[in-house]
């Protein structure tokens, strides 16, 4: 690549570690590597940065530090979630989850469902959100858990966690949310949610990757996923990775501080992307519903091209988005994300997702814009997907948004929502 520079928008991807944060982790991978676990002091002295980390984390999520599980990333995370409910009630064999999970959760479903236990994917509509009455009529008396995302990665479209914690503790079934999108961006309070389990991942807040954490509500009763040592006070077996856990500290500290940055100054920068691209570039549309939404993520639909042919182009000058989830990318399929959502194949292959961050200026957006047009308005050009090479100059972007809307409500019609009684 030729460019000096990134511009990075992928940041619901990984981000780049705080400089901050690096320099919190270091002497824990040099002069200070005893195991936490040892009684001597070279050990027990790593121990009480462990400690401190771990009080660091659960100030961020309002959690008492018993109650946080260190875990090797978000997905482990997830799936202990969901196999300490099972486990420890081994009576029941259900699990509701949604249709636009991340792929940490619902390729374990789908894993749940092959082993014999019966799975629940809960539709959403055009715009991405959930009908609160769906879950209600699907939980039954043995049902497990409930795991529901609170921010989709690939959208930003938040649910309302609240609500839906308040819904299964009335009807007494474990909630677990992956909350891994959230901390810098929206306050998390366990408490007031009322959640048993919730998820994040350190290499989404400016920490390295290989590192998350579960909150365990306290009394819940909990199967560890991971046999082995007494470490995480018997919730998960293996050495702490103390470096990595030191740092997830810092950065749980600088998240809190972050807050206010992404939510005036990367939020107004996000608008002006994605207002921009929606007034100038043709056939544009955004995916999802404008609120509530993380205030750092945008998720367009560009008709008539690929997106990968989009982001080939992008990265030729240096800058980095995706289509859907990183997570997914080099599968030919759409996103599971967007096609819930009535997109067909066709569209949701058009898309593509750019998620800001706490290093993104404005000279970086304006970098995107001039770019990215040019971009659609050379694959346009050459491609077969158009069907009309429209005059972009008569273009109605309002009849061009209705007729979208209309789309995107009659392909739902015919999804059978039905959820298996
Ligand atoms: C990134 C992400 C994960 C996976 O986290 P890892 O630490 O990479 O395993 C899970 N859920 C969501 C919503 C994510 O964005």
């Amino acid at each position: 690549m030729s460019q000096s520079r990134i511009y990075y928008f992928d940041n619901n991807a990984t981000t780049r570690v705080a400089p901050e944060v690096f320099d919190a982790m270091k002497p824990f991978l040099t002069e200070m590597w005893g195991n936490p676990s040892s009684a001597y002091a070279f050990g027990s002295i790593v121990g009480k940065h462990v400690d401190q980390a771990r009080a660091q984390v659960a100030a961020l999520i309002n959690a008492d530090a018993k109650e946080v599980v260190f875990t090797s990333c978000g997905t482990e995370s997830n799936n202990s979630a969901i196999h300490s409910a099972l486990v420890t009630n081994p009576t029941k064999k259900h699990v509701i989850t949604t249709a636009v999970e991340h792929s940490a959760n619902i390729n374990y479903c789908e894993f749940l469902q092959k082993q014999g236990y019966q799975v629940t994917f809960l539709p959403v509509d055009a715009d991405g959100s959930l009908d609160l009455h769906l879950l209600d009529k699907a939980i039954r008396p043995d049902t497990a858990i409930v795991s529901i995302m609170w921010a989709n990665n690939e959208t930003g479209v938040v649910f309302p966690i609240e609500e839906i914690a308040a819904i299964c503790r009335s009807k007494n079934v474990l909630f677990h949310t992956d909350a891994t999108q959230v901390p810098g961006k929206m306050k998390i309070d366990v408490k007031a949610l009322g959640v048993d389990f919730l998820t994040l991942s350190a290499h989404k807040l400016h920490a390295p990757k290989g590192i998350g954490l579960l909150y365990v509500k306290r009394r819940t009763k909990y199967q560890p996923y991971l046999i082995g040592g007494h470490q995480e006070r018997g919730k998960r077996g293996g050495t702490e990775n103390v470096a990595n856990i030191v740092a997830f500290g810092k950065a749980a500290e600088l998240a809190v501080e972050h807050l206010a940055d992404e939510n005036v100054r990367v939020r107004a920068l996000r608008d002006r992307l994605e207002n921009t691209i929606l007034k100038t570039i043709p056939n544009t549309f955004r995916n999802g519903a404008k609120e509530p939404r993380l205030p750092n993520t945008t998720n367009i639909a560009f008709e008539f091209v690929e997106a990968e042919a989009i982001l080939l182009l992008l990265d030729q000058v240096g800058i980095c988005a995706s289509s859907g989830s990183a997570c997914t990318t080099g599968s030919l399929d759409p996103s599971h994300v967007l096609t819930a959502m009535g997109l067909t194949p066709m569209r949701a292959r058009g898309c593509v997702r750019f998620s800001l961050g706490i290093y993104n200026t404005d000279e970086d957006v304006d970098y995107v814009l001039t770019h990215l047009s040019k971009i659609i308005t050379k694959l346009r050009d050459i491609s077969p997907l158009n069907p009309s090479h429209p005059d972009n100059n008569n273009y109605d972007i309002e009849a061009a948004r209705v007729k979208h809307e209309t789309d995107l409500a009659e392909a739902l019609a015919e999804k059978d929502e039905t959820i298996a009684a």
